[in-house]
């Protein structure tokens, strides 16, 4: 699915496409910052372009979990603020639903 450089998430988790390839239709950059060890990752629009910034010092596979997350927030359309979420460590919100919804759909 593809309108108006917009793809959905679902593309990404069926390895229609890369990560590489739904940030760039999406008009999203990734960073890896440093952060407090609770914050795991945070996504805030600066202009017209989405930043996604991931705590560096994560494992890969937290990493790749923290990136989802905030895709799904991206996706659910969460950005009413500037800095419209973080993720922290052991709280579950509506986007991991989202992700977990999405995964068990494979
Ligand atoms: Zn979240």
């Amino acid at each position: 699915m593809e309108g108006d450089g917009y793809v959905v998430l679902l593309a990404l988790l069926e390895g229609e496409i890369d990560q590489n390839e739904y940030m760039y239709l999406n008009n999203i950059e990734l960073r890896y910052v440093r952060l407090p060890s609770y914050v795991y990752g945070l996504i805030y629009k600066h202009k017209d372009i989405f930043l996604i910034a991931i705590n560096r010092s994560l494992s890969q596979e937290k990493k790749k979990k923290t990136i989802l997350h905030e895709l799904a927030h991206f996706e659910l359309k969460h950005y009413d603020k500037e800095v419209f979420e973080f993720k922290i460590e052991d709280l579950e919100d509506e986007a991991d639903k989202y992700v977990n919804f999405l995964i068990g759909k494979e």
